[in-house]
């Protein structure tokens, strides 16, 4: 098996078409088969050979698709880095990951310049030209024949380590094989909600060498075009649908969020879009509404995590219009049924499942499952348990297959012996008027173990004060639910792939103790 075929495959049956925009640049479907042809003989002439392992770090630019593509011909394993970490942490992920080479843009330089050097890392290629580090990638195309290049790849092949974001503590590298990678492009045909055929365009908002990068195979396997964003701005991303005409765009919560807080959203031309795909994180029943009047119905919901390359659970656009215009409102609280070829199962700590309606772990099995952490076995061993991947999302199933969060397990706050469910308490907050966003986590308490604290950023020119937040919980949770205090802050931090980091806005708390 080869992933760079199908792309090869797209671009004899339309050389012509639009294959990927990215702000002013343009590739067609030749140029992005003859430019990923190009690097990967580079990188063959650098002596990166198959089973080699190439790390990127740059913000979303063209050249990443590229690289993408080069490296599946090529046969080598992908290790992006995300963009926003500091040296330290990118010299862990290079020495962790063992690369030997790596392509990075001119804003990560001085990173680079700290960071390889206590490497495996022989080969710096620069996106933005030459460097004290090494070739620039132009010239580094331009030296070698286009000729096609196809390296054979096992099913078990890894073909991207997939560092997870850390919201569920260290960064640890999920294997992603060639095989996970195959079954996430079968996926992405297989599933209604999911699907970008020939002559659809797809807006991909996030960093496109993570979650936001899932889709792309399937869209060149389709034939479709993919329009990554630069950044995220939200303005920017209503004129892209209006002037690009797209029909699919993948975003995260927090991008609706800010598209919702445009006093102009609605003077936007956004009627070319069939699927507005949001997932991650959670998303409150209210701004799905919202987002329901602005864009129309396009809305899906997707569940998914690192390990499972990309979406296990689906809420389709016919669950949206259920939930909004039926009477089955309880279904915007859910994150969707198994589709595809996952199977997903909810159990407790010995791997039984519990029945429907109790709470238990959410559990993931099937063929996009990735086989485990690299050079950790007691970790895969603990989080794959007989084939079935253990995510740490708890949440019960209604009879009809559909998924319900509660929390994640380490998220869960215990007070007074009593179970909290952060989720619980932040959907009550989302429901104020005056909320924008909202985080609850566990803080030490000596009485009660730990206590609710509620940090809130209120709506712009809103006026909040914590007892009015307070009494708005207590009039909606049961008594030891409700925030014991509140803290109002700008804007929480989100990790790469939009998910508010509730781990950082805890630690401060806890001033260095151990939690649980
Ligand atoms: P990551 O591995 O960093 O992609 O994070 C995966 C985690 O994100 C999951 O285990 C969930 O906790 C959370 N998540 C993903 N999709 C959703 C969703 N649609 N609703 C709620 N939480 C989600």
């Amino acid at each position: 098996m080869n992933l760079g075929r199908y792309l090869r495959r797209t671009a004899s049956h339309q050389p012509e078409a639009e294959a990927v925009v990215c702000g002013t640049s343009r590739l067609g479907y030749a140029e992005l088969d003859e430019q990923s042809d190009r690097l990967a003989v580079a990188l063959r002439e650098l002596g990166v050979g198959p089973g080699g392992r190439v790390a990127t770090l740059a913000a979303n630019r063209i050249e990443l698709v590229v690289t993408e593509i080069a490296l599946y011909k090529a046969g080598l394993t992908r290790v992006p880095i995300n963009a926003r970490l500091g040296a330290a942490e990118v010299a862990h992920l290079l020495r962790e990951s063992d690369a030997a080479a790596l392509l990075l843009d001119s804003g990560h330089l001085d990173a680079a310049r700290e960071a390889v050097p206590g490497s495996g890392v022989k080969t710096v290629i620069g996106y933005d030209g030459e460097s004290d580090l090494g070739p620039g990638y132009l010239d580094t195309l331009s030296r070698n024949e286009a000729e096609p290049v196809d390296v054979e790849c096992a099913e078990d092949d890894i073909a991207v380590l997939h560092f997870t974001s850390g919201s569920t503590g260290r960064l640890k590298a999920a294997t992603q094989t060639y095989g996970n990678r195959l079954a996430l492009m079968r996926k992405s045909v297989m599933s209604a909600e999911a699907r970008v055929g020939s002559g659809d365009r797809q807006i991909l908002a996030g960093p496109v060498t993570h979650a936001s990068g899932m889709p792309l195979m399937g869209i060149f396997f389709a034939g479709g075009c993919a329009i990554v964003l630069p950044h995220w701005d939200a303005e920017e991303f209503l004129a892209t649908v209006q002037r690009e005409r797209a029909t699919h765009a993948f975003v995260v919560p927090t991008m609706v969020n800010t598209v919702l807080a445009l006093p102009n959203a609605g003077d936007y031309d956004l009627s070319s879009l069939r699927r507005l795909i949001y997932g991650a994180a959670p998303m409150s029943p209210r701004r799905i509404r919202e987002a329901w009047e602005l864009f129309g119905p396009v809305l899906a919901q997707g569940y998914g995590c690192g390990e499972t390359t990309s979406g296990v659970l689906f809420l389709t656009t016919d669950d949206h219009r259920r939930a909004i215009e039926g009477d089955d409102e309880e279904l915007l609280l859910s994150c969707g049924r198994a589709q595809a070829e996952a199977e997903v199962a909810i159990v407790d700590d010995a791997g039984t499942p519990v029945p429907d309606g109790e709470i238990g772990e959410i559990v993931v099995r099937g063929p996009d499952v990735v086989p485990g952490y690299l050079g950790a076995p007691e970790l895969t061993a603990e989080s794959f348990r007989d084939g079935w991947f253990r995510t740490g999302d708890l949440a019960r199933r209604r009879p009809d297959g559909y998924v319900f969060i509660v929390d994640r397990k380490k998220d869960m706050i215990i007070s007074g012996g009593f179970n909290i469910y952060a989720v619980e308490v932040e959907s009550v907050l989302h429901q104020h008027p005056d909320v924008y966003e909202a985080a609850v986590v566990g803080v030490p308490d000596e009485q009660w173990g730990e206590a609710v604290k509620a940090v809130v950023v209120p709506r712009a020119g809103a006026v909040l004060d914590e007892a009015e937040v307070v009494d708005f919980c207590a009039a909606r949770l049961a008594r030891m639910k409700k925030p014991r205090s509140v803290d109002f802050v700008a804007a929480l931090p989100h990790n790469p792939n939009g998910k508010i980091d509730r781990r950082a806005i805890r630690e401060p708390y806890w001033d260095g103790a151990a939690r649980r």
